[in-house]
Order: structure tokens, then sequence, then C-alpha cells
């Protein structure tokens, strides 16, 4: 079936409301996306805080690997507001619950999450293979605002001014949806999510904002990554506008520059780490100049990377 995207969706100005805004997006049906305004103070801020793989369970006292996945994701809210100037946005990529997406997984994501909401802070959440769709909408779809899907995918979609009020900059952020099947380790974006991406992205109101992407699955041609990274990839590396295709599901923190200048940011975990070498936490991007900065923000792991700062300069 072929996407089309709702006339209205064009840049469309709305504003952040009490709690929650959250852009939704499914395909075939609507997309809620636009340029969200803040407050004069945030303006200045214009910072986004990226966070990954939470993996959070129904009982909150559940450990894996010998961390507490409640107690982490409770530490990066509160570092996340305990910031001089509060984040535009705040995107967790995928792998939102522990094991297959169970409704009370997403219950007690909703409440842990809670003071970020209550400090009206948009929140933007994107799918990884431990989610489950239905329920994960069952859940999320009304306290966050979210669009119901259709389809068979859930993507959201943000244009956010970024920069200070002297030079404004504009940044849009996609979060694809890579999860395939519960539970079922690889990713698979799908032949018709990128075809919209393609034609999305080569719409004339998109083929200048500096655009990152965020998929759950890393682009490798791993046995467990995404299963379509090269056609994605091949959307992506022509279209000189997306600057940086971020993901997680590895639970490893690096970042690298391809040949033809895309960056590949892998975000740390959250909830655990597989190699005692990771650290845990979130990442805080910052635009600078003509890119952003990246800092590590680690709340546990392997600290000595804490506060590492990373120049992305756009290509
Ligand atoms: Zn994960």
């Amino acid at each position: 079936m072929p996407v089309e995207l709702h006339p209205t969706l064009n840049r469309r100005l709305f504003l952040s409301q009490a709690g929650a805004a959250v852009g939704g997006l499914a395909l075939g049906t609507v997309l809620q996306a636009g340029v969200e305004t803040a407050a004069p103070a945030e303006l200045e801020a214009g910072w986004l805080a990226l966070i990954s793989d939470t993996h959070i369970d129904a009982d909150l006292a559940k450990t894996n690997l010998g961390q507490n996945m409640a107690e982490n994701l409770r530490a990066v809210v509160q570092d996340v507001l305990s910031q001089a100037q509060r984040p535009a946005g705040t995107f967790i990529n995928g792998d939102l619950a522990l094991k297959d997406g169970q409704t009370p997984d997403y219950e007690q994501l909703l409440n842990l999450l809670g003071p970020l909401r209550q400090a009206g802070l948009p929140i933007h959440l994107g799918l990884g293979n431990h989610d489950h769709r239905d329920h994960f909408l069952a859940v999320l779809k009304d306290p966050l605002q979210l669009q119901r899907a259709e389809a068979s995918k859930y993507l959201s979609e943000v244009t956010l001014q970024m920069g200070t009020a002297q030079a404004p900059a504009l940044l849009r952020v996609i979060v694809l949806d890579s999860l395939n099947k519960v539970n079922i380790t690889p990713g698979l974006l799908g032949p018709e999510q990128l075809l919209w991406l393609q034609d999305h992205l080569d719409a004339p109101a998109h083929a200048t904002v500096p655009t990152m992407v965020l998929v759950h699955h890393d682009p490798s041609n791993q046995t467990n990554a995404l299963i379509d990274s090269d056609a994605l990839l091949r959307v992506l590396g022509p279209r000189r506008q997306v600057k940086a295709l971020f993901f997680g599901h590895t639970h490893v923190w690096s970042t690298k520059q391809q040949n033809d200048g895309l960056w590949l940011v892998n975000l740390p975990a959250v909830a655990y780490p597989f190699s005692n070498d990771q650290p845990l936490g979130w990442v805080q991007c910052r635009p600078r100049g003509n890119g952003v900065e990246l800092e590590l923000r680690a709340i546990g792991g392997n600290l000595t990377q804490n506060r590492q700062r990373v120049e992305l300069a756009w290509r």
C-alpha cells in the first residue's frame, strides 16, 4: 500500500501541551508532526535527550545482568531534569520493555517517565525487538497523545527550533520502526517504510532541514542487526540533509563517520551492558555551529567515559 502524507502535516505549528506531546505516525494513516514551539528560555537551550534500551519490566525490582533497569531509568530521568535547562525533546529509541512488551511493562514505563511528563516535556518513543506494538499503543496512546497506528509500523517525527534566539536553527528528527517480530532479535524496516522515508525526505519542505534519523537496530551486516541495513543506507547516504543515524540495540556507545559524511551513532543502553567496558546512560545532544555536540551522561556500567564530548560536524 502506498504511503501518503496527510496534506496538513507540512510544517504545521503546534504548541507543546501540558503532559508529554508525542509525535506519532502510522504508515498509511496520519502523521502528527510539526515545529514544536518552546518557551524563549528553552529556545536558548535547544538540546535533546537521546535514550535507548530501557528494558523495563512490570516488576520494578527485577534485575538482569546485575542491573536494576527501573533504578537506571530513574537515574537517567533525574539527570535529564537536573540540567540547567530543559530538553526540547526526549527520545527513547526502542527496547522500551524487558523481553516481549507486556502491557504492565508499558504501564511501569509510563510511571517511570512520570517526572518528565509532569515537567511537560515532549517524549518521543521508538520500538525495538523486545517491544509489542499493540500493547505499547494500548498503554501509551492516550497518556502520551500518540496517533493510532493502523498499518504495521509506528514512527514519529518532529521538527524542532534549536540554536539561540540570535541564531535559530531547525533540526528534524525522524524515528523509524524496526520491530519485525516480537522477541526475535533481528530488525526490519521493510520496503513500504523505506519508500515512505525516501519520498518524505525528497519532499521540497524536507529537502534542506538538517535531519537526524533514529532506528533501534544497528545498521550493520551482523546476524542480529537491521536486516535491510544496506537499503536504509542507500536511502540516507545520497540525501545530504540527513546528517546522522542514531541506533541502539547493541548496548554500546560509539560514534563514527562514514566516507559519505553520514554519522553513525550507537547510543548506550540504560538497562544493562553486554560487556564490562560499556557505560550505561544517555546522550545529551546540543546544536553547535554546523553540527551537534554529543555528551555521554553515564549513570552506571563503565564510568570512565562519563561526560565525554564528541563533535559531529555536519556534512
Ligand atoms: Zn536492548
